[in-house]
């Protein structure tokens, strides 16, 4: 198939590429031209595993192409794929400027019958509009369809290529086959459903995953309490199958670019049809107050923090990506900076995006994770990249001020702590003093 993406992000590209990658021509469109000059020099703007050795590939082979021209590329293409982002309004809903502009450009653009997909996560409804606003700006004649994107962000590349399902939100019946068509190259686990349940259905799917993470913080700020370790808890629920043991690690919580805004969103769909989603609103909030347990750790073991020298690992919101939106540690470096603390950060890749957001004075930036451990009062791990998994723990008591680790993520074993001289607390299990 022809294809169109209107959307270079982490989703827009991915999508984008692994269609070339299974055989179909795809040019990649983006109104940021900066982002677009170094996609067709082989750069990707994101950090993801994988996706410049796909980029070159596919490009090489003809398939992939980059352009900043939208008409040019709608008007070659006979599936156009939105992938635009949808961030949040101050009150928690979906902003949908992007997506009418995008909806706007389509229609301007459009020179024969297209079929128009909505890959960024939208309200239910969402589509509907789109319709219209395309339907206003063209006389050509073309359906929208809602194919929701599951991927995650550090394995986006496989997750595309081997999805659990593809959901299909389709209203004419005629589109089923063709569509069914172009994405059984991925999986067999395709679910046709109308576009709103479809909308829905990705709206539900994260909900219900913010869910799990908050369920398991609670559980471990509960086993603080009566001396349970969480990680064997969760290791015991989750070998039900009714539960399952994914999204069951506790840590500081969800950040992202997804569930922060998609339980907002979602908490705000159900408030526009008057209904108070108690359950998800409690989710936020136990996911708002995770983080500051790393705070409240590090005063009840340092005392006060002004002066104090913290070493914090890992800036991401979580691990291989270099994506910090509504990551933990903003709000963490943001009140430590507040309570007079100095801070060595260190994150293999999402330094860089992390000093484009908060730049201050009492930041070092370090090369490593054990230039930001040398000199500390403490260390904060806030995402468990592998690297941290392989950092020596032995050596930390001869580089720190004090040998106090704070794992935010449960990366280290109760073995793999003992005989270090590590003063070691985690998040719902015992602490190593
Ligand atoms: P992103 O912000 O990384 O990328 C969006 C891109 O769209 C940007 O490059 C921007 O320049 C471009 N853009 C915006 N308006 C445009 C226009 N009119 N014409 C051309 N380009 C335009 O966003 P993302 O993280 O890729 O997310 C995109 C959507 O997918 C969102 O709705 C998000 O909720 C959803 N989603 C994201 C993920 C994820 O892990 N990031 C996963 C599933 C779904």
């Amino acid at each position: 198939m022809d294809i169109a993406v209107i959307g270079t992000g982490y989703v827009g590209l991915v999508s984008g590429v692994c269609f070339a990658e299974v055989g179909n021509n795809v040019i990649c469109v983006d109104h940021d031209e900066q982002k677009i000059e170094k996609l067709q020099n082989l750069i990707s703007p994101i950090y993801e595993p994988g996706i410049e050795q796909l980029m070159e590939k596919n490009l090489n082979a003809g398939r992939l192409a980059f352009t900043s021209d939208l008409a040019q590329a709608i008007s070659q293409s006979e599936l156009i794929i939105i992938a635009v982002g949808t961030p949040s309004l101050p009150n928690g809903e979906a902003n949908l400027t992007y997506i009418e502009q995008a909806a706007m450009e389509i229609g301007k653009a459009m020179n024969s019958y297209k079929i128009i997909a909505t890959k960024s996560t939208v309200p239910v409804g969402t589509n509907e509009h789109i319709q219209m606003i395309i339907a206003m700006n063209t006389m050509q004649s073309f359906d929208v369809v809602s194919i929701p994107e599951f991927l995650r962000e550090g394995s986006a590349i496989n997750d595309t290529l081997h999805p659990d399902r593809i959901v299909l939100g389709i209203e004419n019946p005629s589109l089923a086959a063709p569509l069914t068509e172009l994405h059984r190259s991925f999986t067999d686990q395709i679910f046709v459903t109308s576009i709103r349940s479809a909308e829905m259905i990705k709206y539900a799917s994260n909900a219900f995953l913010a869910t799990k993470i908050s369920f398991i913080n609670e559980i471990s700020n509960i086993c603080e309490k009566v001396g349970a370790d969480v990680t064997e808890v969760a290791k015991g629920m989750g070998q039900d199958k009714r539960i399952g043991s994914s999204f069951l690690s506790a840590g500081i919580g969800y950040g992202g670019s997804c569930f922060p805004k998609d339980t907002d969103a979602l908490i705000q769909i159900a408030g526009n049809v008057d209904y108070e989603f108690q359950l998800l609103k409690s989710v936020v909030e136990v996911n708002k107050s995770q983080r500051y347990k790393v705070i409240t750790k590090l005063e009840a073991s340092l005392g006060p923090l002004s002066g104090k020298s913290v070493g914090i690992w890992g800036l991401s919101f979580k691990p291989n990506t270099d994506d910090i939106r509504y990551a933990p540690s903003i709000e963490i470096v943001e009140t430590l900076i507040r309570a007079g603390a100095r801070l060595k950060l260190y994150d293999p890749i999402a330094m860089e995006k992390f000093r484009e957001r908060i730049n201050h004075p009492a930041i070092q930036w370090c090369e490593n994770a054990l230039e930001a451990a040398t000199g500390a009062n403490a260390i904060c791990l806030l995402t468990d990249w592998e690297e941290f998994k392989a950092v020596p723990l032995s050596q930390l008591i001869f580089v720190m001020e004090q040998p106090i680790l704070i794992d935010g993520r449960n990366v280290f074993s109760k073995e793999q702590v003992q005989g270090t001289g590590l003063e070691y607390y985690s998040v719902g299990r015992p602490d190593l003093i």
